[in-house]
């Protein structure tokens, strides 16, 4: 089957490279010419962990290429993915669809029979029903399907998760759309991975739904670890201790500095737009997005208090900047916050982290960069662990001391027993443990 994806970005890409291995001709589309012309050298534009090596194999195998002309791709495709951004919109924080609509309306003028166009961006419900509209206008002539696919990957382990999904979601009402996407996903269908045919406004939300419930959980245990600080309890072994009931589950009850990232922040204040527009607010998921954003900055605060009270002057080394390990994205990282709080507070900073740095440069200013987590930490009034890189795990504390100008250490990931970090001299401040 021939495939073209519009947008190479985190979701593109990933998708793009993954639906060639199956076995599909797929064609990468972009309008970042940089982008196509690093791929078309063999560069990743983004990291994630083994993408080279499947673009290498199917670009050498001619079922994936790239390209910044999206009219032969989309002229020859029965099936054209639109996987461009959707962030939110400033001003009111709704998706912007611009994107989304303008991909449409190329596609549209590039159609030359009957195509399948799926969005498998996030968009709000009925996003599909307008992107058929803007089509069918543009081009009378031309019978089109028009689909919703969202994409549940997880940047950091994206090719595993399109690979071996929990489940796919696709949202369609015409019987050839159908088809065509059951053509799409036969690979993973022979993989028993389950297939989900809904409505398209039912796929639609599907998605938000999924990243809303998954944002709430996360807040939830965040909560319960400023409780557990209080009353002298163990978050981990709370989250443990809930977990363990199968209708709860133990993922996503990880207590930290709060959600950040390209998903959760964007898509929790879209459902809760939407929601408003309809007449029927999901208070819940707004009073996630109230608790979490005010979360990010106390988090500065707390490390100011583990500095005694006051971080004027001093030096706080940050290790990792990416709102998640394994991934260089730092769109909404929770370091952002953190680390404009304790600059307002006076602290010069220092970081480091494996593959964020490039994209953290022209988010921040004033931040001094280290080489390595060792070299962060010289000199340091204080060492904030934000995002729990493998690398971080297993720090030789007793260097680490050395080289601090004052051995404390705050975990906001809980990745060190706090009774080991102490043996070593430190003074430890971890999430919700007391
Ligand atoms: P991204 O910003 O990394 O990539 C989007 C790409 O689309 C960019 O490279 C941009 O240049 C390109 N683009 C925009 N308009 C275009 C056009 N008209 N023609 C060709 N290219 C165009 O974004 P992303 O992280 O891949 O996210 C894409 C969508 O997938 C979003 O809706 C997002 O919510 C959703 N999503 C993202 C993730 C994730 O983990 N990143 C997971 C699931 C779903």
């Amino acid at each position: 089957m021939r495939i073209a994806m519009i947008g190479s970005g985190y979701v593109g890409l990933v998708s793009g490279a993954c639906l060639a291995d199956f076995g599909h001709e797929v064609v990468c589309i972009d309008k970042d010419p940089g982008k196509i012309a690093a791929l078309n050298e063999g560069r990743m534009p983004i990291y994630e962990p083994g993408l080279d090596a499947l673009v290498a194999e199917n670009v050498r195998a001619k079922r994936l290429t790239f390209s910044t002309d999206l009219k032969p791709a989309v002229a020859q495709a029965q099936a054209v993915f639109i996987a461009v951004g959707t962030p939110s919109r400033r001003g009111d924080g709704f998706a912007d669809l611009s994107y989304v609509y303008a991909a449409a309306r190329e596609i549209a003028e590039a159609l030359t029979g009957y195509t399948v166009v799926v969005t498998k961006s996030t968009v709000p419900v009925g996003t599909g029903d307008e992107v058929e509209r803007i089509i069918r206008e543009a081009r009378p002539d031309i019978d089109v399907g028009v689909a919703s696919n969202p994409e549940f990957l997880r940047e950091g382990a994206a090719i595993d998760d399109f690979k071996r999904p929990d489940r796919i979601v696709i949202g369609a009402e015409d019987p050839r759309a159908v088809a065509v996407m059951q053509e799409v996903y036969r690979p993973l269908y022979l993989n028993a991975a389950p297939i989900l045919l809904t409505g398209r406004r039912t796929a639609e939300l599907t998605k938000y739904a999924a990243n809303a419930f998954l944002a709430t959980k996360i807040t939830f245990i965040n909560e319960i670890a400023d409780l557990c600080e209080q009353v002298g309890a163990n978050v981990q072994e709370v989250a443990r201790g809930i977990g363990l009931d199968n209708r709860i589950g133990g993922k996503f009850l990880h207590a930290g500095p709060g959600y950040g990232g390209s998903c959760f922040p964007k898509d929790t204040l879209a459902l809760v737009k939407t929601a408003q527009d309809y007449g029927t607010p999901v208070r819940i998921v707004e009073t996630v997005v109230a608790v979490n954003d005010q979360r990010k900055r106390a988090m500065a605060r707390k490390v100011i208090a583990a500095c005694g009270g006051s971080v004027r002057g001093k030096r706080v080394a940050l290790l990792g900047l990416t709102f998640k390990p394994n991934t260089d994205d730092m769109r909404d990282a929770p370091s952002l916050s953190i680390i404009a709080g304790l600059q307002d507070a006076g602290a010069q900073i220092v970081a480091y982290d494996p593959e964020g740095m490039e994209q953290a440069r022209p988010l921040l200013q004033g931040v001094a960069y280290a080489e390595d987590a060792y070299a962060c930490a010289e000199g340091a009034d204080a060492l904030v662990i934000v995002t729990e890189w493998n690398a971080f795990r297993a720090l030789d504390l007793a260097r680490l001391k050395g080289l601090m100008r004052a051995p404390v250490l705050v975990d906001l990931r809980n990745i060190y027993a706090p009774a080991e970090t102490e043996r070593h001299g430190f003074t430890y401040s971890g999430i919700g443990v007391a």
